[in-house]
């Protein structure tokens, strides 16, 4: 163990046991809902949108600490932001992810959200991670649908 999975570890227990924005959103102006059967994740994202801005975002639904503690991490990422920004934090955290191993990656847009990428140590995981991200960008794109991983 280094110290990068240390606190990789020390971060996603964190989210999962105190999930931030974690409900549902009575005013949502966009819906999606997720599934990963890999793994049984289940997970429904909110996002009320104003103008062409992020003003809340919430999520709820039946996951595994690494979906669970992804979601949280990433609508503590967006929420505030403009559309655009977000759905470059999107692609962005999708390449990070989703390189090879030994794959350069940088990112002056991701933030804390690049502690995520300790889940490539866990091939099997990387579905649970994204799931709720492809959940979002759903709730974006095309509101009130249903995305699976498979
Ligand atoms: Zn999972």
């Amino acid at each position: 163990m280094n110290d990068f999975q240390d606190l990789y570890q020390e971060i996603v227990m964190d989210h999962n046991r105190r999930p931030r924005n974690f409900g549902k959103l009575e005013d949502a102006t966009s819906f999606a809902n997720g599934f990963n059967p890999l793994c049984g994740d289940e997970i429904n994202v909110y996002v009320k949108l104003v103008d062409d801005e992020i003003a809340d975002i919430a999520f709820n639904g039946d996951s595994c600490a690494i979906s669970k503690s992804s979601a949280s991490m990433l609508t503590d990422g967006v929420k505030g932001k403009k559309i655009s920004d977000a759905i470059q934090i999107f692609e962005s955290f999708r390449e990070m992810i989703t390189r090879k191993p030994g794959e350069d990656f940088s990112s002056d847009i991701l933030g804390d959200l690049e502690i995520l990428s300790g889940v490539s140590q866990f091939p099997a995981r990387i579905k649970c991670a994204t799931l709720p991200w492809h959940t979002f960008h759903t709730a974006l794109t095309e509101n009130d649908q249903s995305v699976s991983t498979e």
